[in-house]
């Protein structure tokens, strides 16, 4: 748990600097005040103060191989050195793209090997281009009409205008006047939230697909392009699907020609012990976004997978037409996020990083369920290197605390007095995510400080 020998004189001098700003204690949701980072070496980061802490949070839920990685480092600066930017618009190309869009596709879900990949910079980016590619393969086919999203509350897909409409978190619609109109919500999948007095879980997936296919109807299945979901949900708590949610989702689907979008912007590249979310789900996506992980958050870039049947459709129509579909951004292809990408993907294979996630796990998974023993837990839940507590006023009941997060924010608190970065959730969830790269000397010590800032909060 100790930084290399090279980042300890640099702290010392950042510390020596900043002895009159130090915010190391108070970087808090209850003080608004932030907390400054100014380093980080493998899973811990340092404020400006020279206070280290374990980042159990990955940062936002991307540093798959933590910080200070020197091999991304290199791969980003020599990318540089050789071919610092290109574009991939009017007639260029940057083979490193295609290059990586051939390992992401090599790596992709089986009903995706033959897809595409369009290179964004952000997660909400690639699922704003998803909408853009469902609504103009569906006017090739002759359903102009057809561009309805489905989403869940709960969700979170990003803050642009289409996948800010597609988020389901109040706090992101409140002052946007979102969501726009071409966007329904069906309810969150939680059932230890959600499952009704005396309902079974297979009751509740049942509920919820028929919910489903009656918000279909209601707005008629020509109206419908396509249901979102991540395969388990991040911001909105770490919820993940009950048993059979994901095959009954997609069955109602099936029936009503809606297409599946598995949003893995936090789930893919090994989080849950699988390669993706969807796989650990049975949740068969037609359309797959990642980003975070892909580059471990060192340079942006999101990648939306399209598949063949859409690609096909919409290449022959351009042909057709003469010209090229209308979507692309100054950096789609950027090289050297592809050079880190490629380099990230590369470590990954090389470290076996998922067989080591899915070694980490049950240790991780044991140590997580056993907060639910803490007076103020809840539910405790997650999947390979993810999870949360949910905390609540009387466990009984599961009657929460209040609507806002003002428990899990001083959890928060007393874990960054110890050291240790998680984050609150709403309904008061505290969520842990750490690198992939951690140990279990580090697992082992994210929980014990996380149980004594559950207890500080007492
Ligand atoms: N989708 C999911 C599942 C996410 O968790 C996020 C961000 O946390 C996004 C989309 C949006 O990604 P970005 O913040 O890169 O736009």
């Amino acid at each position: 748990l100790c930084p290399g020998p090279a980042l300890r004189p640099a702290l010392r001098g950042m510390r020596h600097l900043t002895t009159s700003t130090q915010t190391s204690e108070s970087g808090s949701l209850l003080t608004g005040q932030p907390l400054r980072i100014v380093a980080g070496k493998g899973a811990m980061v340092y404020d400006d103060a020279g206070k280290e802490y374990i980042e159990a949070m990955a940062g936002l839920w991307c540093t798959a191989l933590g910080w200070g990685h020197e091999e991304l480092v290199e791969a980003a600066a020599s990318q540089m050195r050789n071919l610092s930017y290109y574009h991939c618009f009017a007639g260029r190309q940057v083979p490193i793209a295609e290059e990586l869009a051939d390992k992401i596709i090599s790596l992709a879900p089986e009903n995706l090997k033959g897809g595409k990949v369009f290179f964004g910079m952000s997660g909400s980016d690639a699922n704003d281009t998803q909408v853009r590619v469902l609504w103009h393969y569906n006017t090739i086919r002759g359903l102009p009409q057809k561009k309805k999203i489905i989403a869940r509350a709960g969700g979170y897909h990003g803050v642009t205008l289409a996948s800010g409409s597609i988020t389901a978190l109040p706090h992101v619609h409140a002052q946007m006047g979102l969501p726009l109109d071409f966007v329904r919500h069906v309810s969150c999948p939680s059932f230890y939230r959600y499952g009704r007095d005396g309902e079974s879980e297979a009751d509740f997936v049942r509920r919820l697909a028929a919910e489903l296919e009656e918000a279909i109807l209601k707005e008629g299945p020509d109206q419908v392009a396509a249901f979102f979901a991540e395969p388990l949900q991040g911001a909105g708590g770490v919820i993940l699907p009950p048993a059979g949610y994901f095959p009954a989702m997609r069955e109602v689907c099936e029936r009503y020609d809606v297409l599946v979008v598995g949003d893995e912007v936090i789930t893919g590249f090994g989080r849950t012990g699988q390669m993706w979310g969807c796989t650990a789900f049975q949740q068969k996506a037609d359309f797959l976004s990642c980003a975070k992980q892909l580059t471990s958050g060192y340079v942006p870039l999101s990648a939306a997978i399209i598949p063949r049947f859409a690609y096909e459709a919409i290449e022959a129509s351009t042909e057709r037409r003469g010209g090229v579909f209308g979507h692309g951004y100054t950096y789609t292809g950027h090289p050297v996020s592809c050079a880190v990408a490629l380099k990230m993907l590369e470590i990954f294979e090389r470290d076996q990083l998922l067989e080591k996630v899915t070694q980490l796990a049950p240790l991780f998974q044991q140590r997580l369920l056993g907060l639910s023993a803490h007076p103020l837990v809840g539910n405790a839940r997650g999947i390979g290197l993810i999870g949360a507590v949910e905390l609540v006023k009387e466990k009984e009941t599961k009657q929460p605390y209040d609507a806002s997060r003002a428990v899990a924010a001083k959890v928060v608190q007393f874990a960054l007095e110890r050291g240790l970065i998680v984050r609150a959730l709403p309904h008061d969830v505290v969520s842990i995510c750490p690198p992939l790269i951690v140990s279990a000397a580090d697992v082992n010590e994210i929980f014990d400080r996380l149980e004594g800032a559950l207890s500080d909060a007492l």
